[in-house]
């Protein structure tokens, strides 16, 4: 895979309808499963289905999650698959971010509530590219009407939240007998697009996000003999040079970077997703710590006195009010939020506001909020900075919601 260019895939789509059976295959052919584990004579597809479902009853959630496959462009990731507990949680917190997702839609159901919320999720999570598998056809005798009639169902559903219909590929498969997933089935000769490993091949490479202002979240801060203090941390967005003039928020520490540091070896200049040490004229170890934030002093970090965010409540013992502060989890921040208020309850089906000023949350909800910060705290609008607008929320050892934020009340 050396040279390959690599993207995070989720397949989304109500329960059933056959993303594991789909990525089973996709595993297969990119022989992501070795081979050698197959006897000869041995059918290859059904052997490793049936390895996953002995899995699946032992109870071990078959860790389809993170497995890795190939195709002739890209080595793709698969993160979490919706339906694992925590998918939201992961794909909001940035730690699967996915940059492209598959939509699993079957034939013989077609649009179910599952079908619908992960159109949302996924627009709202800012997935922009998408494919629409219409699996299952072996079960209408792969009726060229039957596809058609659920592609229009599916287009007006993904309008609906402003993904466009046309530059979407909308495949006929059954994941199950292997149709058009490699190559083009003999069964559909109707159908005139791509194969979905062919259509993976054209989502776009995601871009590193080297011209969004610097934004480096401090990991944890080190003293070296020689060197003096190193704050430690992944480059999130824009490009950190050795000469630059760096603040760290919320403290305001401030100077000129000195040197930079990757697996040992020193970087004149750091990009997006570089895990990196690096020393600060003038700051020392007592100025910063984990939760900090470096970004160029003439472009700083934002703090917030308090933010309007968007949350989903995964999974809530009780109910959320205005009031509670439970400890929310952004970049490597730890901060208590106290709720201030709860503006609106959305559908999560449509993003249509269900309830204006609710007097509570709970679980399967989600609203538009507004929180303030307990101690200052670095945070950024979704839509300036993505990778530094999400969190998650965390109380009693639990996830209990995750969100983004939409708009904020800086402190400074
Ligand atoms: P998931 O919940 O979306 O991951 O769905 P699964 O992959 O577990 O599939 C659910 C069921 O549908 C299983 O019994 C699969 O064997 C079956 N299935 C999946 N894809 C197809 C298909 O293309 N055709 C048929 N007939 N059955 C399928």
């Amino acid at each position: 895979a050396k040279g390959k260019q690599h993207m995070n895939l989720a397949f989304i789509g109500h329960v059933d309808h056959g993303k594991s059976t789909m990525v089973g295959h996709l595993l297969l052919q990119s022989g992501a499963i070795a081979e050698q584990q197959l006897s000869d004579g041995e059918d290859k597809f059904r052997f490793v289905m049936d390895k996953l479902s002995e899995e699946r009853e032992r109870g071990v959630t078959i860790d389809l999650a993170h497995a890795r496959f190939d195709t002739p462009k890209y080595e793709f990731t698969i993160v979490d698959c919706p339906g694992h507990r925590d998918f939201v949680k992961n794909m909001i917190t940035g730690a699967s971010q996915a940059d492209a997702a598959v939509l699993v839609v079957a034939v013989d159901d077609g649009v179910m509530p599952q079908t619908k919320e992960h159109v949302f999720l996924a627009r709202t999570l800012g997935i922009n590219q998408l494919i629409i598998g219409i699996n299952k056809m072996d079960l209408v005798k792969y009726s060229e009407e039957k596809f058609n009639e659920l592609k229009e169902e599916v287009s007006d559903l993904i309008k609906t939240v402003a993904y466009k219909p046309k530059d979407i590929n909308f495949i006929p498969l059954s994941a199950f007998e292997g149709d058009n997933i490699t190559k083009k089935s003999d069964n559909t000769p109707w159908y005139k697009g791509p194969s979905l490993v062919e259509a993976l091949d054209e989502f776009k490479a995601p871009e590193k996000p080297t011209n969004l202002p610097l934004r480096v979240p401090v990991q944890d801060v080190y003293s070296i003999t020689g060197v003096g203090t190193v704050p430690v941390g992944r480059v999130e967005t824009g490009v950190m040079k050795k000469g630059d003039n760096v603040i760290f928020e919320p403290p305001g520490a401030s100077g000129e970077v000195k040197s930079i540091e990757m697996h040992h070896d020193m970087l004149d200049s750091a990009e997006p997703g570089d895990n990196v040490g690096f020393n600060v004229r003038g700051v020392g170890k007592n100025d910063i710590r984990r939760g900090d934030v470096a970004g160029h002093t003439d472009n700083a970090p934002t703090v917030a006195k308090e933010f309007t965010a968007q949350i989903v409540v995964l999974q809530h013992p009780g109910v959320i009010t205005v009031g509670y502060t439970p400890v929310f989890h952004c970049h490597t921040a730890q901060v208590a939020c106290t709720f201030l208020e709860l503006q609106k309850k959305l559908d999560p089906a449509t993003g249509q506001v269900k309830e204006e000023n609710p007097d509570f949350l709970k679980t399967g909800d989600v609203a538009f909020v507004v929180v303030k910060p307990t101690k200052p705290m670095v945070i950024e609008k979704i839509k300036d900075i993505p990778h530094m607008g999400r969190f998650a929320i965390r109380d009693m050892g639990q996830t209990v919601a995750s969100g983004m934020c939409i708009d904020l009340v800086p402190a400074k």
